[in-house]
């Protein structure tokens, strides 16, 4: 097979429908009658504009609602974009019905309080696998479907005002996880590095060079080994100090603390991927990726890392820290394997009775083992080959591993 026929971007096949929101004038409006459900071309994610809806009742609230010609009988994801400006009660409803009245339906409803929306004031993307949705009344995704139907419930004072913008259904990827490491700890080096490296699984850590020598973080020369074996070595600032909030060339100067110590220790090969201290990262932390070179950089989230890559400093991830069960964990990894999305785990530390942040080795070794069966189905690679996959898919951090 020629190189340029192999597949790019992880994709295996385009979306079976979209739905940008360019042209509402097959929608129809419903629910509360002064509620509203128009057009934004200020405030949009793809195209030239987005559907914002702002109900003035709890319910109805607005609906919104467009015939369709569909087969979703395959339909493996579902993603869209929404934007909620603030924290306010209310829940998003999106059924697809064989029906003209929506009587039986597949449907997802979910609070917009509720922390699957957050960040507030970013666009963010909502992942889900056909078994996220409910089947109400005698229907089947065999059915033909017909209706489209949105709803918007206006919860109390004030009401939510999201936009919504570039559904998707079924757009297929190749799935992938990247196993992280936060701030250096000894443990990445005495727990996860053995225990990984037995079942081929690769890891990638972020370094606070400031930590490196320190009691409980790992020292130099384990941190190399770990590099030799084809482990990611990254960036995560000297300090540990958050950047963002900052003017640009302090945010620049902290994330350049790391590239260079990267750098002078000869730990080149993923020097410029970083992840912002605390998850946290503002428009000029953007900025500050770009012009110090940084490939991506991960933020927090507790989400997916959908395809095709939005934002490329800005790559979501799982926290797997002190309460967090290994069925959970789970649930995540077999939600990117049933969507062909991409996941980031990180962890802390990994130590017997885990104080806040920091993860059990019995939860450790779950994740891991839980990873290492289902390796027919999602690969485990480094962020580094994560990246350059995208693009290439047969770059290796190291070759011949
Ligand atoms: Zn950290």
């Amino acid at each position: 097979m020629p190189r340029s026929a192999l597949p790019q971007n992880y994709q295996i096949h385009d979306p079976i429908w979209t739905e940008g929101f360019e042209d509402l004038s097959s929608w129809t409006k419903g629910g509360d009658a002064e509620g509203i459900a128009e057009a934004d071309t200020e405030n949009f994610k793809e195209g030239s504009q987005s559907l914002v809806m702002r109900p003035v009742t709890d319910w109805p609230g607005v609906t919104f609602t467009k015939t369709v010609d569909l087969d979703l009988s395959s339909l493996a994801s579902f993603t869209y974009w929404i934007y909620t400006p603030e924290a306010t009660y209310g829940s998003l409803e999106i059924d697809f019905s064989p029906d003209a009245n929506v009587a039986r339906k597949m449907s997802i409803a979910e609070s917009l309080h509720t922390s699957g929306f957050e960040p507030r004031g970013k666009w963010i993307r909502k992942i889900f696998s056909k078994s996220d949705f409910t089947v109400v009344g005698n229907t089947r995704w065999d059915d033909h479907i017909i209706r489209v139907f949105i709803r918007l419930v206006g919860g109390s004072v004030p009401r939510p005002q999201p936009n919504i913008d570039g559904f998707r259904a079924d757009a297929r990827f190749i799935p992938k996880c990247v196993v992280m490491f936060d701030d250096t700890h000894d443990t990445d080096y005495t727990v996860a590095f053995p225990y990984m490296s037995a079942r081929n699984i690769p890891g990638t850590c972020y370094l606070n060079s400031d930590n490196v020598g320190a009691p409980g973080r790992c020292t130099l020369s384990q941190i190399q080994t770990m590099y030799d074996a084809g482990w990611a070595i990254c960036g995560h600032t000297a300090s540990h100090t958050t950047i963002a909030g900052l003017p640009l060339d302090e945010q620049e100067y902290y994330i350049s603390t790391t590239q260079d110590y990267l750098e002078q220790h000869g730990l080149t090969r993923c020097k410029d991927y970083f992840t912002y201290p605390n998850n946290s990262a503002d428009d000029v932390s953007f900025q500050a990726c770009a012009n110090r070179g940084i490939v991506c950089a991960r933020a927090g989230g507790n989400a997916l890392t959908g395809l095709p890559v939005d934002n490329k400093y800005y790559l979501p991830s799982y926290a797997v820290q002190h309460n967090t069960t290994v069925s959970t964990v789970i649930a995540w990894i077999n939600k990117a394997i049933a969507t062909g999305h991409s996941i980031f785990l990180f962890f802390h530390s990994i130590v017997e009775n885990p104080p806040t942040y920091q993860c059990d080795p019995a939860v450790f070794r779950g994740v891991i083992d839980y990873l290492y069966n289902m390796r027919p189905l999602i690969k485990c690679v480094t962020i580094d080959e994560w990246y350059n996959g995208l693009t290439n898919p047969r770059y290796r951090s190291l070759p011949m591993r």
